[in-house]
């Protein structure tokens, strides 16, 4: 039988405040184990949490810009659980009235547009770390810095049906969210991570099957081997079959394959009740409008306007529009230089292999869009030749110059001039009369040769354009 994946996520991102969801502890990422930690954080008895205004004002930015609608009351929860790294004995969340609901993201692969639903968007402290000692040490250890650090949780429809939309969906949520900057996204540091639900049914069918849930995945890659993974074993064990148990799985990255982690709580297992030492949040609309204010062009807008202002392919538009900065990037470069094309070509090549290769953000990158668009005008003239145009380029971010700077420095400016190159010409066929006399006399392939000699004459400083003309003309 064929069968058709089903998938939802729900995505935990950290919120970029100074401080903790219910404390002024610092949130900041490395500090010594447990020193960001106060008697609210750290789960005292009788401690009196406050909320913290930037953590939600950050949830409702995030949640206008993918396209939610602010709940003008919401409220937090107390989610029981026993844990080790939750020293309450319960977790501060949204459960009933989150702050968010009813929106979506749309991604589009291989220029098929697909919206995915998003249910809602809450917001929950997260909780401490546990670290297992290794080798000779048996202990485990707690770190709390991480304890009531703010997250949203922002949880998709069941709309996805494939690994690859799953990786699109995530690519273009962490863009929004780096483009509002809400959140470093830092997978590595876990301020952005993800559970994947997965479910297959047979194709045709319009019935969900029974989902298992792969807990916390930290990187695009591991995520979508889990989901891959998935819906193998799932299909394997139908067609065996076998029954899909829910179930609550972890994603082993080294052997590539998921385990059960423990049968899948209900929502009841944790008591949630209104928590009781905060009030109801009441969001006024005046407040969301001052929000939506502040919110940049975001991604899918500025894909749309790149494609008919610049008329870029969806491909370039694609990475040009992947941050900010390099959007930026591009259309300081065009203001200056008016040819979208080549100056796509050119960022989407050279510039982001030399900003990689040297691990530079754009904003630092010693060749300002200034600076390019000079470069490639000089190219376009025909002072330089293409070929110089991408050393001088490499020099420029090496140095911190300018182009024209650096092609005075090494007297590179390409003769273009007409009479240097018939200068250069005479000489080479006055020194190959043989091979002139044969090009004469019908072999042609010999004018490769004199365009050779001739580049080679000039150190590659002629222009090939006109070395071709005169070349003809002479010969
Ligand atoms: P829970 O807290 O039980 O995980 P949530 O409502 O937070 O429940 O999240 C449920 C997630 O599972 C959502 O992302 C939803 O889209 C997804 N989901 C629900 N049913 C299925 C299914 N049959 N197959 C795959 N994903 C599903
Ligand atoms: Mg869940
Ligand atoms: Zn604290």
């Amino acid at each position: 039988m064929e069968y058709i994946p089903v998938i939802g996520l729900e995505v935990h991102v950290q919120s970029k405040t100074e401080t903790k969801m219910f404390c002024a502890c610092s949130t900041r990422f490395g500090e010594k184990p447990n020193n960001n930690v106060c008697p609210i954080c750290l789960g005292m008895p009788g401690m009196l949490p406050v909320i913290n205004k930037k953590g939600v004002e950050l949830a409702i930015k995030t949640s206008l810009a993918i396209n939610c609608k602010i709940e003008p009351l919401n409220q937090f929860a107390r989610k029981n659980y026993f844990y080790p790294d939750l020293p309450k004995g319960y977790q501060i969340s949204q459960y009933d009235l989150p702050i968010a609901t009813g929106g979506y993201i749309d991604i589009g692969l291989e220029g098929a547009k697909k919206r995915i639903g998003i249910t809602r968007l809450h917001m929950e402290e997260d909780a401490g770390k546990l670290i297992h000692g290794d080798g000779g040490d048996q202990n485990s250890y707690v770190d709390l810095n991480r304890a009531g650090v703010p997250l949203m949780e922002i949880v998709s429809e069941p709309d996805m049906r494939s690994s690859e939309e799953a990786k699109e969906y995530m690519t273009r949520l962490k863009e929004i969210l780096e483009y509002i900057e809400v959140s470093d996204c830092n997978m590595e540091e876990g301020s952005l991570r993800c559970d994947a639900n997965v479910s297959v049914m047979p194709v045709g069918s319009n019935t969900f099957g029974t989902r298992a849930e792969i807990k916390n995945l930290n990187s695009f890659r591991f995520m979508q081997k889990a989901i891959e993974y998935e819906i193998e074993r799932q299909i394997e064990i139908l067609e065996d079959g076998g029954r899909i148990i829910q179930e609550t799985r972890l994603f082993d990255s080294a052997k590539g394959i998921t385990i059960s982690m423990r049968s899948k709580e209900e929502a009841h297992d944790y008591r949630y009740f209104p928590e009781p030492d905060l009030q109801p949040i009441v969001v006024k609309n005046s407040w969301v409008e001052e929000i939506r204010k502040e919110l940049p062009e975001l991604p899918e807008a500025k894909r749309q306007r790149f494609i008919s202002e610049y008329s870029l392919s969806e491909y370039d538009v694609g990475v040009l529009s992947s941050s900010i900065a390099l959007g930026d990037y591009f259309e300081k470069t065009v203001s200056k230089y008016n040819n979208p094309k080549a100056s796509s070509n050119w960022i989407m090549g050279e510039v982001l292999r030399l900003l990689k290769d040297g691990n530079i953000n754009v904003a630092d990158f010693n060749v300002t869009p200034e600076r390019l668009s000079e470069l490639l005008v000089m190219i376009e003239e025909g002072k330089i030749s293409g070929k110089m145009g991408k050393a001088i380029l490499e020099d420029m971010a090496k140095e911190n110059k300018t182009a024209q700077e650096i092609v005075e420095e090494k007297g590179l400016a390409q003769i273009s001039g007409k009479d240097d190159i018939a200068k250069i010409i005479d000489e080479v066929i006055a020194s190959h009369p043989q091979e002139a006399e044969d090009y004469r006399g019908g072999k042609d392939r010999l004018f490769g040769f004199f365009v050779g000699q001739v580049l080679k004459a000039s150190k590659g400083k002629a222009n090939p354009q006109t070395v071709n003309e005169l070349l003809k003309e002479k010969l």
